[in-house]
């Protein structure tokens, strides 16, 4: 087949010796390349133009909107890798991608594109390696960002309100099955009528004897989030009925489960409301 670059691997140790072959493959090209000596003489302003305007001024890898004035133009083919100066080897890009591109070969970049992909779900959903991975990955964010010559502060979540949270239809496995933009929208209806968004109660008042349902995922594993309710005198259960008290929702949040709230509090009479994981989490560590 065409374009296969990547090949099926199973097992670590040839997974790491392809990683480390593309390396070594990619140094010599550089270096017999080096010999060869590419005139790099920069673009003049007009072929900078004709560059800017293969993409009607948008980065050719991610697509954000590029400045003419300041956009890089990208080899399509890395100069390392035999690529030449001319008009025809240029394709506008972002700083970013540009800079992330570097002059990785075809094979290296596909394979970056899929495990980036890969592991961008895997933190997403929550699953335990992405929390782990990305743990890890946030080590070092905070150094580089240390090393920056104005290091930003971080974006925090600003509280813990409904709008952060994404609901689903339900989820196989890790994955998510998703709702359409109508069945969120009527999600929001429901939780505007009958969500809190600031709890404000007495901790004991709010835990005792009151039933909770929880639906979605939140910062603590579940069991354990069930074990702290019930030591506050709550119980969880896993179904709505016209007895529960709250529906406490997280990230991934059911859908039907939203629903059920809107359905038995409108029609049997239920005083159900629905509050976030988030906010339930202040009260109860
Ligand atoms: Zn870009």
């Amino acid at each position: 087949m065409k374009n296969e670059l990547i090949p099926f691997i199973n097992d670590i140790d040839t997974l790491v010796s392809e990683f480390n072959e593309m390396y070594q493959h990619r140094l010599l090209k550089k270096q017999e390349t080096k010999s060869e000596k590419v005139k790099k003489t920069p673009l003049t302003t007009e072929q900078r133009k004709i560059v800017f305007e293969k993409t009607d001024g948008l980065c050719h890898v991610c697509g954000c909107t590029i400045d003419i004035a300041d956009f890089e133009a990208d080899h399509v083919r890395p100069n390392s890798q035999g690529g030449t100066n001319v008009v025809d080897n240029f394709l506008p890009a972002c700083s970013k991608c540009n800079n992330y591109r570097w002059n990785y070969s075809p094979e290296e970049i596909q394979w970056i594109l899929k495990l980036g992909v890969w592991l961008k779900t895997k933190i997403q959903v929550r699953s335990e390696q992405g929390l782990e991975i990305a743990k890890e990955f946030l080590e070092d964010e905070i150094k580089r960002e240390a090393r920056r010559r104005l290091p930003r502060s971080p974006k925090i979540l600003s509280d813990y309100s409904f709008s952060i949270l994404f609901p689903i239809k339900g989820k196989i496995q890790n994955r998510i099955l998703e709702a359409t933009f109508e069945e969120i929208e009527i999600a929001k209806e429901i939780i505007k009528n009958f969500g809190i968004e600031n709890l404000n109660s007495n901790k004991l008042e709010l835990f005792h004897n009151k039933i909770f349902v929880l639906s979605g995922e939140s910062n603590i594993k579940r069991n354990e989030f069930e074990k702290l309710i019930e030591s506050l005198g709550g119980q969880v259960k896993k179904t709505l009925t016209k007895n529960v008290d709250f529906l406490a929702i997280g990230n991934f949040y059911g859908l039907n489960k939203v629903y059920d709230v809107g359905k038995i509090n409108n029609e049997k009479n239920g005083n159900i409301r629905i509050i976030t994981q988030g906010e339930l989490m202040k009260y109860v560590c």
